[in-house]
């Protein structure tokens, strides 16, 4: 159950349609990869082991928790939790304080963030490749609002990918960045000034979802699995 990162999906969230387009990718790379979770795939003898080895995170066991297969969660919270139940053993106390250390690293992993993270990594190496390759994307690319704080970040990272458009690519980056900020600042201006008193009109509906536009820029998007009827 590898996951193949694909351009298609990156020229479908490049547009001026969300706060930023990065998270949109790894919210689909996220959704599809807990998915596989809760399929019958995960069933495989392979997968099994990653499950027990890494576990999940608290965020990604509630976004399973939130699907469709509890049965399937239940089985790999089982022998996960087996496998970890196993490490805990009656020691001395100099032993008993280093076996806390690794347990503590082995709890902090998690299956599905290894997973998006090397998805991830290929998908901001190839934003900037197509930027310095492909001329009918930079056009495209004048299109995104900006990006979220965590992304950008990457983004820039990832600039000498870009090879001779480098240069050009953190400029529209750095633009892109300032315009979307100063907008979300706007907004949230307008719904602090809603709350005075001398105030008779009411704010514009753009300053009501300030903060949650302030949220995705400081943190980025929320996951979530999509509506299944
Ligand atoms: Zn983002
Ligand atoms: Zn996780």
């Amino acid at each position: 159950m590898a996951y193949n990162i694909s351009t298609m999906h990156i020229w479908r969230f490049f547009n001026g349609e969300c706060e930023c387009p990065m998270c949109k990718l790894k919210k689909k790379t996220e959704c599809d990869i807990a998915e596989s979770y809760l399929s019958e795939a995960v069933m495989e003898d392979a997968e099994r082991e990653k499950v027990n080895k890494y576990g999940f995170c608290r965020d990604h066991y509630d976004l399973l928790y939130s699907g469709k297969n509890k049965l399937g969660l239940a089985l790999q919270a089982s022998t996960r939790l087996w496998k970890l139940d196993m490490k805990i053993k009656p020691v001395d106390v100099k032993q008993a304080v280093k076996t806390a250390k690794k347990l503590r690293e082995e709890i902090s992993d998690c299956i599905i963030c290894r997973k998006i993270e090397f998805n991830m990594g290929r998908y901001f190496e190839t934003v900037a490749r197509l930027y310095g390759d492909d001329a009918r994307f930079r056009e495209q690319f004048k299109s995104v609002k900006g990006f979220c704080y965590p992304d950008y970040i990457r983004l820039v990272e990832n600039a000498p990918k870009a090879k001779s458009y480098a240069k050009e690519f953190l400029q529209v980056l750095y633009e892109k960045q300032k315009s979307s900020a100063e907008e979300v600042q706007k907004n949230l201006k307008d719904f602090t000034m809603a709350f005075d008193y001398r105030s008779s009109s009411l704010p514009p509906k753009s300053a009501s979802l300030s903060l949650v536009q302030a949220r995705v820029k400081f943190y980025g998007e929320k996951p979530s699995l999509p509506e299944r009827k």
